[in-house]
């Protein structure tokens, strides 16, 4: 890990722990994280922030204007750390998402599940949880059903993963249920939001979403990260998956475990695909460049970005390839969700 990686990375858990906490006591990673900041400040001759407000009112401003000129190799030179109305910024959560390692961060549950998996050979296993988690109706979930599917895995320690992907929810009363989703969603400043980037607003109609059912029963919801990493682009992958379906071709979802999300299959020929969804283009650059030095590298693979997001930043893609030539150089295969299911049949090999 390098020093600015090491900086960054405490700032941001030691920041999660102490909005956990409700801003009581500050974390000593969050504090560690200060004094490294200042040491980075010395280093390259930028005035340091002298107390954690100041600090605070720092990573509010975009990285660029840090003073701190090797930041913007990991994190985006537009980006803030700190944003007033959500706390941690979108580009901090994907930060740990694509440079943590499983074991570093309690929100890892999905890359824990993942890497157990892979060294027990579960392929099956995998497969199942991921598609359960994929799946609106299993973003809030009563006890017993959530029961029913642990029992169904039976590998214990499989189990004890897969809850930490849940957090127990008292009132739900106080939620609604999102359209697009199935999550919680929250009322926030005289809107009902969709976790911190609300992007299902952009996917679905908010104006009156339905409460959830009153009932006795104890209920789970997904937690945030599960939620915006694993089924918010579990919905994407599905839709994509059940479109080519519907064009007759024949679709495996997960087949290599992580290697890449579907296998389309048609008259012997194959075509790999792997939806990708991060919010800020540069980190699905970061992403693949490092994927790029891993063994499993697969230089067939199609990345495909799904449509809202293009709706939402149109030069989406060109810019990730921008981000890619000034890093690797090579030359990696993008899609948008639309292009694919124009091209399907001519891509496959
Ligand atoms: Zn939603």
């Amino acid at each position: 890990m390098s020093e600015i990686h090491r900086v960054m990375y405490n700032l941001i858990v030691g920041m999660q722990q102490w909005q956990k906490s409700s801003f009581k006591d500050i974390p000593k990673q969050f504090l560690d994280g200060f004094q490294q900041f200042i040491y980075l400040c010395a280093k390259f001759d930028v005035e340091p922030p002298l107390d954690i407000p100041s600090l605070i009112q720092r990573l509010q401003l975009p990285a660029s204007e840090w003073g701190i000129p090797e930041i913007e190799q990991l994190f985006p030179s537009e980006g803030r750390l700190l944003d007033l109305d959500i706390g941690l910024s979108l580009e901090a959560d994907e930060f740990l998402e694509v440079y943590a390692h499983p074991n570093e961060y309690e929100q890892a549950a999905m890359k824990d599940i993942l890497v157990y998996c892979r060294d027990q050979s579960l392929d099956k296993e995998y497969c199942k949880i991921r598609t359960f988690l994929s799946m609106p109706k299993h973003a809030v979930i009563a006890y017993q059903d959530l029961y029913f599917f642990l029992v169904e895995i039976g590998d214990e320690a499989l189990i004890d993963k897969i809850k930490k992907c849940y957090e127990e929810i008292s009132d739900l009363s106080r939620y609604r249920k999102c359209p697009h989703c199935g999550w919680t969603l929250e009322w926030i400043n005289g809107n009902w939001r969709c976790n911190k980037e609300n992007v299902c607003h952009v996917r679905a109609d908010f104006h009156m979403p339905e409460e959830f059912p009153k009932s006795n029963m104890r209920y789970f919801r997904m937690t945030r990260g599960i939620h915006r990493y694993t089924l918010l682009p579990g919905i994407s992958e599905h839709n994509i998956a059940e479109r080519l379906s519907n064009k007759g071709y024949s679709v495996q979802m997960y087949p290599e475990i992580d290697n890449f999300d579907i296998l389309v299959k048609c008259n012997g020929q194959t075509l790999a695909l792997d939806v990708k969804d991060f919010y800020n283009p540069f980190y699905l650059a970061q992403y693949i460049c490092q994927k790029r030095f891993e063994q499993d590298w697969n230089e067939d693979v199609w990345y495909v970005i799904p449509s809202y997001r293009l709706e939402i930043f149109p030069a989406y893609i060109q810019q990730v390839k921008i981000y890619i030539r000034d890093k690797i150089n090579e030359n990696i295969r993008f899609l948008s969700e639309g292009e694919l299911y124009k091209k399907v049949g001519a891509l496959l090999v």
